[in-house]
């Protein structure tokens, strides 16, 4: 953590936090200022007592047989013992208050983030046809289960509601996408990761989740945790579903440092991710559209801090050609201070018109972390050759910089199916669904080569 940074911006990292509805303790940003001039000042006579000391060993090592040297010398090393060993527990207590404060103050902002709640965002680009008016007939609920697409009720039996089977088409749909989103990052040098979707929540907090969130009353867990009994839990780390594969592909790279030319990091990974929905809105809840699990391919990347921001933009680009590919009505977003959570330096969304639901639904989310997970995760990597000569002077800290992280969606499969259901549907002259238009760029991708009535 720059615990200096932080110390030096008091104001600004306040007022960022309340711009983010990020809840601090009350004077927590003052705190942690206040304990770092006190973690310098104990660690300073911690090192200078540990040098005496080390002066006493020595002279104790050289003193030749002079027993009465020796027996001063052990005298002044006995005494100063628990002196040292005191001062050690105040610096680790201080260390860890520090460490604990200073975790939960979320990133720096970019200064063309708007601020505010979700309605402050700004909207960046439109794209694809021109929205077609609302309509309940394209319900895709409706539209799936006319076309035997997708079966909510044996799922409702078999583990509960918001969960689902895709079946038929509806099955072959998700494979398509994914494959169709996974050959364009490809061909933009993504390289392709299937990822374990089984964490540790370590890992996650360090991503800047909070597998369950304490502030809220009573808490609540946002990530299915998986129970351990009593002996277990004593023995192994906790471990979580992972609810974004996000938090796998950053710490690929945990305590790693990533030789210069490795640079930028292009991944796009496929995971299943969870999520609990605690507190989840009820008209979100219905059909795909706020479910407990789904496939997703993800784009994650590693840069040096000169790199993220022009990443920022190549994933978007790229995510525009896939959502353009498909025909989709939408539109990229740049989200306001309230909607970036911890990590977010920078958000840009993306949402498809979904005339069966009647509005605008999210499709994509696309995150700048900037260093918050590296410094947290501890990536690094090296400095180009002739920055490392004028840093031989520095500490080894400042010659191996934090790396910047960035994370996109390619594609999350149950709100694609949503957006090309609801704006693809065929009808008949009475009304009655026929099928669905999907767009010819998942021709190549269709397991089989045709489907059924849905293209
Ligand atoms: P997030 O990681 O929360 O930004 O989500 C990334 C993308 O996953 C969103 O843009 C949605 O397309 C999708 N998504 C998020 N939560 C859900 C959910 N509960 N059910 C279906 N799709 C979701």
């Amino acid at each position: 953590i720059d615990y200096r940074a932080i110390s030096e911006n008091v104001l600004y990292k306040s007022h960022n936090a309340f711009n983010r509805k990020v809840q601090l303790q009350v004077g927590a940003v003052q705190t942690v200022a206040r304990l770092y001039d006190e973690y310098k000042q104990l660690l300073r006579i911690v090192q200078d007592k540990t040098a005496a000391r080390n002066a006493i060993q020595n002279r104790i090592e050289n003193c030749g047989g002079d027993k009465e040297l020796r027996i001063a010398a052990v005298e002044e090393a006995k005494a100063l013992k628990p002196e040292l060993a005191d001062l050690k527990a105040k610096l680790a207590d201080v260390e860890g208050r520090l460490e604990t404060l200073a975790l939960a103050i979320p990133n720096d902002t970019h200064p063309l983030t708007p601020i505010g709640p979700e309605s402050a965002a700004k909207v960046l680009s439109t794209h694809g046809p021109a929205p077609m008016p609302a309509s309940p007939a394209r319900d895709h609920v409706s539209i799936c289960r006319a076309l035997d697409l997708l079966d909510l009720e044996s799922a409702a039996v078999v583990t509960g509601t918001s969960w689902y089977y895709l079946i038929n088409e509806g099955a072959l749909l998700e494979l398509a996408l994914i494959n169709y989103a996974l050959s364009i990052a490809m061909k933009r040098g993504f390289k392709p990761v299937t990822t374990p979707d089984v964490i540790r929540a370590d890992i996650a907090r360090r991503c800047g989740f909070q597998p369950r969130d304490q502030n809220a009353d009573p808490p609540v867990s946002q990530m299915y945790h998986i129970a351990n009994s009593e002996h277990e839990a004593a023995h192994h780390p906790e471990l979580i579903l992972a609810g974004t594969a996000e938090i796998p592909l950053a710490g690929m790279f945990a305590k790693k440092t990533l030789p210069v030319q490795a640079l930028p990091v292009k991944l796009v990974g496929l995971g299943r991710a969870f999520r609990a929905e605690a507190g989840a809105r009820g008209a979100d809840t219905r059909g795909l559209y706020r479910v407990h699990q789904f496939t997703k391919l993800e784009l994650f990347a590693v840069t040096a801090e000169e790199q993220s921001e022009e990443m920022m933009e190549k994933l978007r680009s790229l995510q525009v050609e896939i959502f353009e590919g498909l025909g989709l009505p939408f539109r990229v977003l740049d989200m306001p201070t309230e909607e970036l959570g911890a990590s977010a330096y920078r958000k840009y969304d993306i949402e498809a018109w979904m005339p069966g639901r009647g509005g605008w639904g999210e499709i994509s989310s696309t995150s700048n972390c900037t260093d918050y997970q590296a410094r947290r995760l501890h990536i690094r990597h090296e400095r180009h050759n002739s920055d490392s000569d004028s840093a031989t002077s520095k500490t080894l800290a400042a010659a191996v910089p934090f790396a910047h992280t960035l994370n996109g969606t390619a594609a999350a499969i149950p709100r694609l199916m949503v957006a090309l259901v609801e704006n693809g549907a065929r009808f008949d002259k009475e009304g009655k669904v026929v099928g669905i238009d999907l767009p010819k760029s998942l021709r190549p991708f269709w397991v089989g080569g045709s489907a059924r009535n849905i293209v």
